[in-house]
């Protein structure tokens, strides 16, 4: 059913989440319940967001009030519950072949609106789950009927079903014959040809057993469809068949690898070069610069270091206004000239005697200047120590 006449039987405000709890004297929404979520769609021009079961009572979250004892007309979202009768009936299948070929059980059931997981209380190798989706796939193109019983307390005696939970009351069986008997209270499609693909997209290990991925029918067309799209957009960048992208990707990530070590060389060469231009006479050689970032200040600064510069900052532009600094010396401690330059330019930063690093704001020459004038000042100078 997607579509049924009703009467407003209550209407009430909800305590939380906004709405109304609105109930009817019959209904084809579906409540949220067994690893399913609720049915959405209208009452008459009222949209239905929500629907719970209590004590054998649907509510209906209404997003407007609905006069108790009016004749409405019920229309629930047929597009996506047919989507969660393609899950749900594909899940019976998967678990009605894993319990009779492992003898596991399902002990977690997620139907989503993205996707639909379920839990297994055994290993499963990625093999026998493709071998299980093979075979669940063939129960669909057998177009098998979904069979649905209410059997008596005595008959039910006599039945061999999966169900999760002591059921009090009446117990409703759905079957699909030769794979399936299992205790449910949810919709499912009437036959199997209805579920469509049964895909398993994906599986990990969750609590010594296995949680595994699935997407049904119309589910499985969309990823299909995005994922051929993703495979079609990168075998055009990478010029290959989209069964080929593996490959190629993996030849570019190598050759990625090979560029970024070559890269690196030659950048350190040109360093050792770019260290020879710059002179290291005074008590403090300092370098500014806008083409230098990560670790490179710091080999820039040992390398003129070990060309003799007494104490060397290498000072690498941070995009902000401000500088990026590390200042090192082999025979002075430096640490006094780094918190010197920390209070007079809003810096942070520190290190040991022989390497500081941080970061500071100001000019240029405000820098240079000061730096020069705390060697001198302090007594730090070449010579002296
Ligand atoms: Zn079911």
């Amino acid at each position: 059913m997607k579509e049924f006449e009703a009467r407003v039987l209550s209407c009430e405000a909800c305590e939380e989440g906004g709405g109304f709890w609105t109930v009817l004297d019959q209904t084809c929404f579906f409540p949220e319940g067994g690893g399913q979520y609720a049915d959405t769609g209208y009452l008459g021009e009222t949209k239905v967001v929500d629907a719970r079961e209590r004590d054998g009572i649907v509510y209906h979250r209404t997003e407007a009030p609905l006069e108790p004892g009016k004749l409405v007309r019920g229309r629930i979202d047929w597009e996506e519950r047919f989507e969660k009768m393609q899950q749900h009936t594909g899940e019976h299948i998967v678990s009605g072949l894993v319990h009779s070929r492992f003898g596991y059980n399902n002990v977690g059931f997620h139907l989503g609106s993205d996707y639909c997981t379920m839990d297994f209380d055994g290993p499963i190798s990625p093999e026998e789950l493709r071998e299980i989706e093979w075979e669940a796939n063939r129960a669909v193109a057998l177009d098998l009927e979904v069979i649905v019983q209410y059997p008596s307390k005595e008959e039910l005696g006599h039945m061999e079903y999966r169900s999760k939970i002591e059921i009090e009351g009446q117990v409703r069986i759905v079957s699909v014959p030769g794979y399936d008997v299992c205790a449910c209270c949810a919709p499912h499609v009437d036959r199997t040809g209805e579920i469509g693909l049964i895909k398993l997209v994906n599986r990990m290990n969750y609590k010594g057993g296995e949680r595994i991925t699935m997407l049904c029918g119309f589910r499985a067309l969309r990823d299909y469809d995005s994922k051929l799209t993703a495979a079609r957009e990168i075998g055009a960048l990478l010029c290959e068949k989209e069964d080929q992208i593996a490959g190629a990707v993996r030849r570019q990530k190598e050759e990625l690898e090979k560029q970024k070590y070559e890269n690196g060389r030659l950048m350190h060469q040109l360093l050792v070069f770019r260290a020879k231009e710059i002179p290291v006479e005074g008590s403090m050689t300092a370098v500014f610069t806008d083409d230098i970032r990560g670790d490179v200040p710091r080999e820039l600064m040992n390398l003129l270091l070990e060309r003799g510069a007494f104490i060397c900052g290498v000072f690498a532009a941070a995009g902000d206004g401000g500088w990026r600094y590390v200042i090192g010396s082999r025979q002075a401690d430096v640490r006094p000239l780094g918190k010197a330059l920390n209070s007079r330019f809003e810096g942070r930063g520190g290190g040991k005697p022989g390497m500081v690093q941080g970061t500071l704001t100001g000019s240029e020459a405000d820098i240079r200047a000061a730096a020069e004038g705390f060697i001198k000042g302090s007594g730090t100078e070449k010579g002296t120590e």
